[in-house]
């Protein structure tokens, strides 16, 4: 038995990473990066941990953005103390997470994430590994203690796996990550069809970071990416959620979407986008939109998760409104059953968390609101508290063309008009609705729940 286990230790093959591997160290002649680009928490972190005899780096994200120039979004570091052993040395920390047991050490409102060095990530990365995997080959468990080697190797891309230290300021790279930051490629670490199926999520993210880092995917790395999209089905809706909003929330959500669908993996994500896109009005709303967004993000301002999805459902919304109406429903009581329908079809999917469906409905159902334009309607849909989002939904559907411009012209003008002058608005819109009466008597629009007042085109919807 013994003998057994020895004889599969030592005559073991070099697997694919394993054949790669030899340590190239970087001097900071060479990276440039500087120590005032670290922040003084993560500084003082790996430093402390390293004058307590352990070795310690900064790795991952952070190396890479910091090596393009980049600002990263959080430093992280990994280390070869034991959760319990980084956790004695800082007085602010705590250990988190049960089965992947990671530090979070504090310092005012700055949190580090310390990681211990994490062994292979496959069965066949020999038989000292207790990991297991499910039956399309998902990792289980990612959680047994390794060398630096091993832990660079069971990270995702060779742009993600290298390692600065901070005290002899070098980069150690033991994957040629450094090359493929200057060359710009992305490549996956190991075999691809492997590491793919052992967390389908490294398909986003390899989406996701080539927009982000304006890489290209390596082609052995991208081959198998849309045979591999149906594995998406068996990530956990709510770890697929997260992905997808820091995805949507990136800077970079219109290429990113674009992306997914070139490349097949929307499907289990936002199946519908097909169609939408197909369709020119919804390829106009989702481009306007998340041109929007990635614009806002770049500039730091704030965007709403609720908003974001509202858009990239409302076309499904739309359609499924639409035939409702078309088969005789009323258009209020329609739009709220397309509301229910597409939103229940959606967190089975996507696990759109219930928080946001508030916000998702509301500016949803506020959108015939606006067509109103009569009475104290414009003044009570002014004062609701998810007045805003809504109205820039609506100015979103007149750019993208379901709506007409002259709509939007209009609201804005209301928007910027005193009291008096939006009485003078109303009254006159009052007295064209009057006007439209007398001359016309044709039945009202399927598209419009104010037919009289309908600015929407129907032709294009
Ligand atoms: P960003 O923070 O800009 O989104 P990141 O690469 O830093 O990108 P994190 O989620 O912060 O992403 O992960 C930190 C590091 O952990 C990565 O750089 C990578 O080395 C490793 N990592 C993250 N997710 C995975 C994964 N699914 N498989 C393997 N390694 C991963
Ligand atoms: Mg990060």
């Amino acid at each position: 038995m013994i003998r057994k286990f020895l004889s599969k230790v030592f005559s073991r093959k070099a697997t694919a990473s394993e054949s790669l591997v030899k340590l190239s160290i970087i001097s900071s002649k060479h990276h440039g990066i500087r120590r005032h680009q670290i922040t003084p928490c993560a500084l003082k972190t790996a430093l402390n941990l390293q004058q307590a005899g352990f070795s310690a780096y900064l790795v991952g994200g952070a190396v890479r953005d910091l090596l393009l120039g980049l600002v990263p979004k959080d430093f992280d570091v990994a280390t070869d103390a034991t959760p319990e052993e980084i956790h004695r040395i800082f007085r602010r920390s705590r250990i988190i997470g049960r089965r992947f047991r990671l530090v979070h050490v504090m310092c005012g409102a700055e949190i580090v994430e310390v990681s211990t060095f994490r062994g292979p990530s496959s069965d066949d990365d020999g038989p000292a590994s207790i990991q297991s995997i499910d039956q399309h080959g998902r990792l289980l468990h990612d959680n047994v203690f390794g060398s630096q080697e091993e832990d660079a190797k069971r990270r995702d891309f060779t742009v993600n796996a290298l390692f600065y230290d901070p005290a002899k300021e070098e980069i150690l790279d033991y994957l040629n990550g450094y090359n493929d930051i200057k060359a710009k490629k992305m490549r996956i670490i190991g075999d691809p069809v492997q590491r793919f199926r052992e967390d389908p999520v490294r398909l986003l993210r390899a989406v996701r970071l080539a927009a982000k880092l304006d890489m290209q995917i390596d082609t052995e790395t991208a081959k198998p990416i849309g045979d591999l999209a149906p594995l998406l089905q068996n990530v956990p809706p709510s770890r697929l959620f997260d992905e997808m909003l820091k995805l949507l929330l990136s800077g970079h959500a219109l290429t990113c979407v674009i992306e997914l669908r070139t490349r097949g993996l929307h499907h289990g994500l936002l199946p519908m986008l097909d169609v939408i896109l197909e369709q020119p009005l919804g390829e106009r709303f989702i481009t306007i939109a998340l041109k929007n967004t990635d614009e806002r993000v770049r500039q730091n301002k704030p965007v709403s998760p609720g908003f974001l999805f509202a858009i990239l459902l409302w076309h499904e919304v739309l359609a499924y409104w639409n035939s409702l109406q078309a088969s005789g429903e009323k258009p209020l009581p329609a739009l709220f059953k397309a509301m229910d329908h597409i939103l229940s079809l959606q967190h089975k999917k996507l696990a759109v968390p219930r928080r946001f469906d508030a916000v998702i409905q509301e500016i949803w159902a506020m959108q015939p609101r606006f067509e109103a334009r009569v009475g104290r309607k414009p003044f009570r849909l002014l004062a609701h508290p998810r007045f805003r989002a809504a109205y820039d939904f609506m100015l979103l559907r007149c750019e993208s063309g379901e709506l007409s411009i002259e709509f939007g012209e209009w609201w804005k003008a209301f928007l910027s008009a005193d009291n008096s002058e939006r009485e003078k608005m109303l009254a006159k819109q009052t007295t064209i609705k009057k006007g439209r009466r007398k001359r016309s008597h044709k039945k009202p629009s399927p598209n419009s729940v104010i037919a009289s007042e309908n600015p929407i085109d129907n032709s294009s919807t």
